[in-house]
């Protein structure tokens, strides 16, 4: 039998997330009105936290830069229309990285020697780097005591321009700050006169920028903020005056009416204490929801919360809706977002926001929001 030619443009499943340009936006001119005239690069990694890089290029064209991990990314950027900077936040990571960073005008960070090596074996036009400093979180970057000598070696390099140096915070979280052994006022005495050196310091993420006036630089790098998630699971958006852009949503598809004793999904996880109206949302591990959610975990339908019951499968998770009459076939359940914050989703499971919404699948379609 022949099969018909058909072509389906939308994808057909009923769940996709919204972006909301304007929400991005939003984002922005608050970090902005915080960072003052510091140069703020908008912090785009993980496909712009899972919201789109092309939405982000548009959304934050009056950032100063965007910072991202994949010299990919800032390809694509530039296909974008993205003439500003762009900064690589793990810096390359191959020598072939070396021509394309030149051709894009990308500029890297440098973290360990290995990439110094690199640099002088390879003829260069001009890379511009930014020396990173391990100031105790000790991740990645030179002990503050190095950086005079990496630099020395870095200028050194003809075609070298060393731009500054950048730092990283473990604990700028208000809620992470008890006791820590790096917060930020014992990074910042690592850092020594390098913190002070107002003309080439780049240290705040978004919970520095929201909570540390104290760190200076004259550079930020924004990430999360800008797409209205607050850094501290315990504190709201709304208290940060920030606007969560990306709302995640899929439809009931069917409704199971079933009697006390009776179990829902794989595994048998949840069983029934009273009669339930249990209704199949159109939403899966696949599409970036944790399998590891908890029964009990909220989602929001018909402006209520319904709680998860059962093992979250691939494609589809199930929800008690016995106490939501409202919610019918067809009804759009929110996962997380503008009504159902995804730090509060996040601490269901044991993870933060952020986690939720860079693991935003591929098959989800964006929705976008202007
Ligand atoms: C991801 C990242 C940021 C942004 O952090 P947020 O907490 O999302 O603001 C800043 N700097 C570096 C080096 C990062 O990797």
């Amino acid at each position: 039998m022949a099969t018909k030619q058909v072509e389906i443009e939308e994808v057909p499943r009923p769940i996709y997330a919204e972006i909301d340009v304007q929400a991005l936006k939003h984002n922005l001119r608050r970090m902005r009105q915080i960072a003052g005239d510091r140069t703020l690069w908008a912090v785009v990694k993980a496909n712009a936290y899972g919201h789109g890089l092309e939405n982000a290029v548009h959304a934050f064209a009056d950032a100063d830069g965007l910072a991202t991990i994949d010299l990919c990314d800032a390809e694509r950027a530039r296909r974008h229309g993205w003439h500003k900077r762009i900064l690589l936040l793990e810096g390359f990571f191959d020598e072939t990285d070396i021509e394309p960073l030149q051709d894009l005008d990308v500029e890297t960070v440098i973290h360990s020697p290995w990439q110094i090596e690199i640099l002088r074996n390879h003829p260069l036009r001009e890379v511009k780097v930014h020396i990173k400093v391990n100031s105790g979180m000790n991740r990645l970057g030179f002990l503050p005591i190095e950086v005079g000598t990496i630099q020395e070696w870095l200028q050194a390099i003809p075609g070298v321009k060393v731009m500054g140096v950048v730092t990283h915070f473990a604990n700028a979280e208000p809620s992470y700050m008890r006791d820590a052994p790096a917060s930020v006022d014992k990074q910042l005495a690592r850092m020594g006169r390098l913190s002070h050196s107002q003309t080439a310091a780049c240290m705040a993420n978004s919970a520095a920028i929201l909570w540390h006036p104290e760190v200076e630089g004259d550079a930020v790098r924004a990430g999360v903020a800008l797409y209205g998630l607050s850094p501290d699971s315990h504190i709201s958006s709304e208290e940060l005056d920030i606007i969560p852009a990306m709302t995640l949503s899929a439809k009931i598809i069917a409704i199971q009416e079933i009697s006390p004793g009776e179990v829902v999904g794989y595994g048998s996880r949840w069983r029934a204490e009273r009669p339930s109206r249990i209704a199949v949302v159109a939403c899966g591990y696949a599409d970036g929801y944790p399998r590891s959610m908890p029964d009990g975990a909220p989602t929001w339908v018909e402006g209520q919360i319904a709680p998860l019951v059962g093992a979250v499968s691939m494609d589809m998770l199930e929800i008690d809706i016995t106490d939501i009459p409202e919610a019918k076939l067809g009804s759009l359940v929110e996962l997380w977002g503008k009504n159902l914050d995804a730090n509060r989703v996040a601490e269901a499971c044991g993870t933060i926001g952020y986690e939720l919404i860079c693991a935003l699948a591929r098959r989800v379609p964006l929705r976008i929001k202007e």
